[in-house]
């Protein structure tokens, strides 16, 4: 079986994101707005050059990480809406 290579999330870390993304000339993984399904957060090019960016999801990439690390989404209000990593997810 093929297996496609995922990409890591911003915020998570877990292999959610499809795609190899484009590539910036400093090397940096432009965001193709996809959400990962393990922690809903928007994968965006903003947050991804500068973390402390107010991206497409409206607030700097340092919040929802804690959120993450506390309640499981970068958003308390997504909690239901996310799952677990699968096996092959984890970096
Ligand atoms: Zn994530």
């Amino acid at each position: 079986m093929l297996s496609v290579a995922k990409r890591a999330c911003a915020c998570c870390g877990y292999l959610t994101l499809d795609g190899e993304g484009l590539l910036s000339s400093d090397g940096i993984h432009f965001g193709n707005f996809q959400n990962c399904d393990v922690c809903g957060w928007e994968d965006d090019y903003a947050s991804r050059r500068d973390p402390n960016c107010r991206g497409s999801n409206g607030i700097t990439l340092v919040e929802p990480q804690e959120s993450f690390a506390r309640v499981g989404a970068y958003d308390e209000r997504l909690r239901h809406n996310v799952r677990a990593p699968r096996p092959d997810e984890i970096p």
